[in-house]
């Protein structure tokens, strides 16, 4: 009460300082272009959403062309007569002097007011054209009034939103209508009155109606969440502080002490959290009454046309309140729009959609199991291919093997045996030409070593592979070796026109070795050197001293080797050209057995060759000091000569 005293009191004093203020204002808007004043008139304050969009349309309809004024009568928490009185008093101050063409009224108060000051002579509101939008009640407008007034009304069909609820929920059995006490919560009022028993099934109406909302918070409160909703139709005030509540407010306020569903038509609660329902379009009511003042302003001679009917509704849902009250979306109006909607909402129950998640992750996981599984396979076709490659490949060295080792065992052993069948022909014959017979005896010799040293390669091999083969490792002048071994093949590679030049940065390295081994490693790279170097050649062994090693090279000028074969040389049983008609001798176990005696003494070999240029073997052994193991290599020469006799026996004369 205090309150509202205060601000008829506002009121008052605004009223004075008008007068002062209008005699400025008034010289202003005669100046102004814009001087065709527009009133609209508000039923209700300035936070109200529904008029706001109203006006906010009706603006845009008129794209700003005229002077608009914006008036609230502020009826909801100011509706005495005193007040009402001192209000369209101000007002008459205020536009006395201006020229209104017409003016809006927004809601049943609105015009109701501008009705009760038409005719009145010294009310600035005489004779205006009004338009009205948003107004509930149908008026019974005299032949005078129908001059000056025309406008569209709200359509109050709440049979839908009625059906709707009872459709969304087959357990409801009561819905709770919350009014307060405007013009259009009475209407709403009379019109659920008038249809509730067109429900499509029997349902309890209640009624709950009050200005301010702790009136209606404890029925509310107490509703049964299971049977009931509530349709909320008022704007409410606080009873202590007489301030309206934001919509957010009320539903929160509800929301906080009941699960009963919240069903609204008012916008601004559907945005709050409720569910929704048929709501008016306000924007498009205002965009409307724009193009309909247009032809009042326009074409004053003509008569009014008669009030018609506001046909811009839509059904507006909150997705989150719906899935909140779990609603089942499909249950609720065709054409409905759905706010807090996202891309991946589906307009389903909750629990429909969880089941359509699951099985759209279950389909993804399948696709995706099913892609690694084609993955997997043709990996495994590939390593299956590649197996078989090798196993093919494995076979084929196997039968190469095989042939080469029969034509190994066999062109000795045919050698053997005719030198044994001459030799026996010659002693029958009395024939013994000494030259003769230690020729055949050479032969008889030289195949016999070559047949020693396959057999010998061919358990050197087995004995690599399996780790057994066994060292001696003696504190030896490394170069001293090489050089002696090198230089007891000189005269055999002088009689294949082959030169060969030794070369040492030091002459005396010592280092653990197991001498015999060296030799052997040495011999077998210089007898391969021999054997591929046609006609004449030359082959170069240096040794260079490093910090903790030394490198050993063999280079000939021989045929070469081809690159794609390179990275194969050191395996056992290869050679370049293994086919029955090669040009040389050899099993294809030399280099495979000579890395196994560079790997027993922690030793690195390497190959560099081009065809027709030459090749050159690289052997780094790391130096190795053991102390009290010198060699005293007494016999080391006699040794030496019997493993040059077999490692070079493969050399044809
Ligand atoms: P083999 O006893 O058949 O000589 P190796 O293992 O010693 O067997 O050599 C394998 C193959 O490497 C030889 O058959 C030959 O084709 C090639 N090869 C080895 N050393 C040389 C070289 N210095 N020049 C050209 N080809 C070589």
């Amino acid at each position: 009460m205090i309150l509202k005293f205060k601000k008829i009191l506002i009121l008052l004093l605004l009223t004075l300082l008008y007068i002062n203020l209008h005699n400025y204002s008034l010289t202003y808007a005669i100046n102004n272009t814009k001087n065709t004043t527009v009133l609209i008139l508000c039923s209700y304050d300035s936070e109200n959403n529904w008029e706001n969009t109203i006006v906010e349309g009706f603006k845009k309809g008129l794209n700003f062309k005229y002077n608009l004024k914006i008036e609230y009568l502020d009826s909801k928490t100011l509706h005495s007569d005193i007040y009402t009185d001192s209000f369209i008093n101000l007002l008459n101050l205020k536009y006395k002097n201006d020229s209104i063409r017409y003016i809006l009224t927004l809601d049943d108060e609105a015009l109701q007011l501008v009705r009760n000051n038409l005719f009145k002579e010294n009310s600035f509101m005489y004779n205006i054209p009004t338009l009205f939008v948003g107004a509930n009640k149908i008026s019974s407008f005299s032949n005078d009034e129908l001059k000056y007034i025309t406008g569209i009304y709200e359509i109050q069909d709440n049979l839908e939103i009625l059906n709707s609820i009872l459709n969304s929920n087959k357990l409801i059995e009561n819905i709770y209508i919350a009014l307060d006490n405007s013009v259009y919560s009475s209407v709403i009022h009379d019109n659920i009155k008038s249809i509730q028993y067109l429900t499509n099934r029997p349902v309890n109406i209640k009624f709950l109606k009050s200005e301010y909302f702790n009136d209606i918070y404890s029925t509310l409160e107490a509703t049964n969440e299971s049977n009931s909703a509530i349709l909320l139709v008022g704007s409410y005030a606080n009873s202590s502080t007489n301030k309206m509540l934001k919509s957010e407010e009320v539903v929160n306020l509800i929301q906080s002490k009941t699960s009963t569903p919240i069903y609204s038509r008012i916008e601004p609660y559907i945005y709050s959290g409720a569910i929704g329902g048929i709501v008016n379009n306000g924007y498009r009511l205002g965009y409307v009454a724009s193009n309909l003042s247009e032809k009042i302003l326009l074409e004053p001679e003509l008569s009014l046309p008669s009030p018609t009917y506001n046909i811009y509704y839509k059904a507006l849902f909150n997705f989150d309140a719906v899935r909140h009250y779990n609603i089942n979306p499909r249950l609720l109006p065709e054409d409905s729009i759905y706010i807090n909607k996202g891309t991946f909402n589906f307009l389903v129950p909750k629990s429909t959609e969880i089941f359509i998640w699951a099985v759209s992750i279950m389909v993804l996981i399948s696709i995706v199991a099913l892609i690694i599984l084609g993955i997997l396979q043709k990996r495994n076709a590939f390593k299956n291919k590649q197996l078989l490659q090798e196993s093919i490949q494995r076979d084929e060295i196997r039968t190469d093997f095989i042939i080469t080792i029969s034509h190994e065992l066999r062109t000795p052993l045919n050698i053997i045996i005719n030198a044994t069948s001459l030799l026996e022909l010659n002693v029958d014959n009395n024939n013994l030409d000494y030259n003769k017979v230690k020729q055949q005896l050479y032969y008889i010799k030289k195949n016999s070593n070559r047949l020693l040293k396959l057999i010998s390669n061919l358990i050197d091999v087995t004995k690599i592979e399996y780790g057994y083969i066994d060292a001696h490792f003696e504190m030896a002048n490394v170069v001293a070796v090489i050089e002696d071994t090198v230089l007891s093949t000189v005269q055999l590679a002088n009689t294949h026109n082959i030169d060969i030049i030794f070369d040492t940065d030091e002459e005396e390295i010592y280092s653990a070795i197991d001498i015999p081994k060296i030799e052997r490693i040495i011999l077998n790279l210089l007898s391969n050197s021999i054997k591929f170097i046609k006609n004449k050649g030359q082959i170069n062994i240096t040794i260079h001293r490093n910090e903790n090693s030394l490198t050993i090279k063999f280079k000939d000028n021989g045929i070469g080797i081809p690159q794609n074969i390179l990275p194969s040389i050191f395996n056992k049983f290869y050679q370049v050209n293994s086919s029955l008609h090669r040009e040389n001798e050899g099993s294809g176990l030399g280099l495979y057995i000579v890395k196994g005696l560079v790997d027993l003494h922690k030793g690195n070999i390497s190959v560099e060759s081009t065809l027709g240029i030459g090749t050159t073997f690289t052997i780094e052994l790391p130096i190795v000091i053991l102390e009290n193991r010198i060699s005293n290599n007494e016999d080391a020469c006699s040794s030496l000569n019997n493993l040059i006799e077999i490692e070079l026996s493969d050399i044809p004369n």
